[in-house]
């Protein structure tokens, strides 16, 4: 037996107890003729204590050990002399009688602490030693727990988890598709799933009511924070169901995650239009934490000789409490953030109410005090209030440029606080979105989402105008899952196809089999699908998807680790007959 307790467990009530653990040498410290050494496994730390006059062989085994070596050992658990509150075995310590070395150890290319000195890059090269680390594997622990209260609670409301492939065909979520060639069907390829989305809307065809998997996606995409290659999604559809039913039930799941996982008890989700959350927030996925909505601004300033304003197509404010002592050198700071070119404003204008309520703002010479005071009721700021405003020449734009700064301001002003949760639905999406690029609308969630029934007719008419049964749910201003009510009627998922400009040859080829069957009786159905790796990384306070994924890829979509993604050689090459040919 190589241990019969863990580096985790022991206490003051084992004193005296003979014990052996086995773990690896986090620390050893010489201190004359005692020697410690704490031992660290998955579940703690526990101090080995090595004394010269005691047990002089093991003593002297002990100061040969290095960091890292994988060792076992056995002894009496003691009270300790000096405890340590920081540590839940602080109390005690093991005196060792006998030492075995399982493994020695090269020294770590950086330390092995919760604040170690290695950086990014060296880490993820040694990531398998990164995760010895107790901050990093602690996310690991919440994830395994989250993804199995997801299954617990999924069970008991009687969803099935089925298996879906891997290897499939182009699935429509917009993004890029990675693609595997296939050796025995030459110049053909699978693409991996973007989502499992045709494939569960086909097992609500099969009668399977209720599914779900926790389930890998994937999606070629420039990568960001909150976006990886691969990533996992909590996949969900049901049968029989209005939006209504759909977000209860899920609404249901939150609810028992921030239960049993941070004992918080989840007030009933408020709901928000898609229209208003981009007019008060400028966001489809609003941080709520905090207030600061914006106030459109339009009929207060225009008409005063100030040409911006005058032309422009959106002016919005925000107030910012209490922020009226910022410096002429932090306001010089906000204007620069909202000019640099990932927000693009061309400038701020900002309007501070002092203590006696007149309004100064930079716009002075264009404004009248009486003006002033109109925007002061306008924005319901008070005394001590700064006043930030924006605009632009489209509308949308504006209001994006101005939820930049608005999230800039909840920064400064402390009020995104990690451990406060603000969940909410964001109901209503439109249909379609209009692509620069491609010219044409696009769906704004995927092709196979169901219009609002009342605004079915405006297809024909207006389709930008038409609102579908699609939701989001979003939490602190991150979405962390999103779906929608489906088209099951054939007839009007080949208009919705359509209005998307496709041929019906196209959409016939490209989703044939769906449409094909939906004409063997498809039962009304909708369903969302939740990102694992977001909704563990808000529950653990991080900043990054990446440190809650065992084996994350960097921003390049490189895994550093396995050096992947890498050249195959000529011989595989040849068998799927593709040739490659890299111009330096
Ligand atoms: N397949 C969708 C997605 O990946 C989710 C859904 O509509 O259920 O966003």
């Amino acid at each position: 037996m190589y241990r019969n307790t863990t580096c985790g467990e022991l206490r003051l009530s084992d004193v005296n107890k003979t014990v052996t653990l086995a773990g690896w040498v986090q620390r050893i410290r010489k201190m004359g003729g005692m020697t410690f050494v704490d031992l660290r496994d998955r579940y703690g730390i526990t101090q080995l204590a090595f004394n010269q006059e005691v047990n002089k062989d093991v003593f002297e085994q002990a100061n040969r050990l290095g960091r890292e070596f994988v060792v076992q050992a056995t002894g009496v658990v003691e009270e300790r002399y000096s405890k340590n509150s920081n540590l839940p075995t602080g109390d005690i310590e093991i005196n060792v009688t006998e030492l075995h070395v399982l493994n020695e150890a090269v020294t770590p290319p950086f330390t092995i602490e919760d604040e170690s000195d290695g950086g990014d890059d060296l880490r993820m090269k040694y990531r398998y030693l990164d995760l010895r680390r107790q901050c990093v594997r602690k996310n690991l622990e919440l994830r395994h727990k989250m993804a199995f209260e997801v299954r617990r609670y999924l069970d008991e409301q009687g969803f099935l988890e089925v298996e879906t492939p891997v290897l499939v065909n182009s699935t429509p979520e917009g993004a890029r598709d990675f693609v595997v060639p296939s050796r025995m069907n030459p110049g053909q390829f699978y693409a991996l799933p973007q989502s499992p989305q045709i494939l569960k809307q086909l097992l609500m065809v099969a009668g399977f009511d209720r599914y779900f998997q926790i389930v890998k996606c994937f999606r070629d995409e420039d990568l960001r924070a909150d976006r990886q290659p691969e990533f996992t999604q909590i996949d969900c559809e049901m049968s029989f169901v209005e939006q209504e039913d759909i977000l209860n039930m899920f609404e249901g799941m939150s609810r028992h995650l921030f239960k049993v996982i941070k004992g918080i008890d989840l007030p009933k989700l408020p709901r928000m239009t898609w229209a208003d959350a981009m007019k008060y927030y400028g966001s489809d996925k609003p941080d709520t934490r905090f207030g600061m909505r914006f106030v459109e601004l339009m009929d207060v300033l225009k008409g005063y000789g100030f040409s911006v304003f005058d032309n422009a197509a959106y002016i919005g404010g925000i107030c910012a409490q209490g922020a009226a002592s910022y410096t002429r050198k932090q306001l010089d700071q906000l204007t620069e953030f909202v000019k640099r070119p990932q927000i693009g404003a061309k400038g701020l204008v900002y309007a501070r109410v002092e203590a006696d309520g007149t309004v100064k703002s930079s716009v002075d010479k264009f404004y009248t005090q009486d003006v002033l005071q109109q925007l002061k009721a306008a924005m319901q700021a008070e005394p001590g209030d700064l006043i930030l405003i924006i605009c632009d020449d489209d509308e949308m734009k504006g209001r994006k440029k101005l939820c930049e700064l608005r999230l800039e301001m909840g920064n400064q002003l402390g009020l995104r606080d990690r451990n406060k949760y603000s969940c909410l639905w964001v109901i209503d999406f439109p249909m379609y979105e209009w692509s620069d690029e491609e010219q044409r609308l696009m769906a704004m969630h995927h092709p196979f989402t169901s219009p609002k029934p009342e605004d079915i007719p405006l297809l024909d008419t207006n389709p930008a105008a038409v609102r579908a049964n699609a939701y989001d749910m979003v939490i602190n201003g991150v979405e962390v899952g999103g779906g929608s009510i489906r088209i099951h009627d054939a007839k009007l998922q080949q208009k919705v196809f359509e209005i998307l400009g496709f041929t019906p040859e196209q959409a016939q080829r490209k989703f044939g089999f769906l449409m094909n069957a939906f004409k063997f009786g498809a039962p009304p159905h909708g369903g969302l699908a939740y990102g694992l790796d977001r909704f563990v990384s808000l529950f653990a306070g991080l900043d990054s998807i990446r440190d809650c994924i065992a084996f994350p890829k960097n921003n390049q979509g490189r895994d550093v680790m396995l050096g992947a993604p890498g050249i195959i050689d000529q011989e595989q090459l040849d068998e799927l007959q593709i040739k490659v040919d890299l111009k330096d």
